[in-house]
């Protein structure tokens, strides 16, 4: 009997085999390069696939997951995903897609002592600590948890926008912040009121003398 990794294997064979049936020139053009518009910053959550929950191809969307989506400062992984994609890719849009029903969201909310994973929930504990008015006038406790998820996201891309990379990028042409939410219930993506297009969306006391 197979393993169950060695069915990815055979997905992996068929597929390739298949887009070489319909389009016999599509791995020569992969191959090529890429030249992607979009970054997108999810959660590493198995049921939010970025290509697949936007019908987009291998090519369409510089992506960087980690456990809730979130943007710190001083995470050299996300920090250099975002300088490549703005500086080197020059992307016109980054995505920042969190999800209701987030296992980091739902750790965060909580009090529990999550061993070594308590210094990465610690960020969005900050952003319940920030909104907690708001959240604590919420009593049901999985809406409560569905605006984090949701104030998670905008904060996210509030701290795209104290970036240097992102201002720099503002500077020299235009780049947009998109907050998302991905709903598991029924598949769709919800736009968040909170879309940043330049240095004027982010508070004085974080501009860059750029
Ligand atoms: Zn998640």
């Amino acid at each position: 009997m197979k393993e169950s990794y060695q069915r990815l294997l055979q997905n992996n064979h068929d597929w390739a085999i298949d887009k070489r049936k319909f389009n016999p020139d599509y791995f020569n053009k992969l191959s090529l390069g890429q030249s992607p518009e979009f970054l997108w910053i999810g959660c590493s959550d198995s049921r939010v696939p970025a290509n697949e929950v936007t019908n987009t191809k291998p090519g369409e969307i510089f992506v960087h997951r980690n456990i809730a989506n979130v943007v710190i400062q001083t995470d050299m992984n996300l920090l250099s995903v975002l300088y490549y994609a703005v500086d080197i890719l020059h992307v016109k849009h980054i995505i920042v897609c969190g999800h209701y029903g987030c296992g980091g969201v739902n750790a965060a909310i909580q009090q529990k002592d999550f061993g070594f994973v308590n210094n990465w929930l610690r960020s969005i504990k900050e952003v319940y600590a920030k909104h907690k008015k708001e959240l604590e006038a919420i009593d049901d406790l999985e809406r409560r948890e569905r605006r984090l998820v949701e104030l998670n996201v905008i904060e996210q891309t509030n701290n795209l926008a104290k970036t240097r990379i992102v201002q720099r990028a503002w500077k020299n042409g235009s780049l947009q912040i998109h907050p998302w939410v991905f709903d598991c219930a029924n598949g769709m993506i919800t736009e968040l009121d909170n879309k940043i297009t330049s240095i004027s969306d982010v508070e004085p006391i974080f501009r860059y003398d750029l």
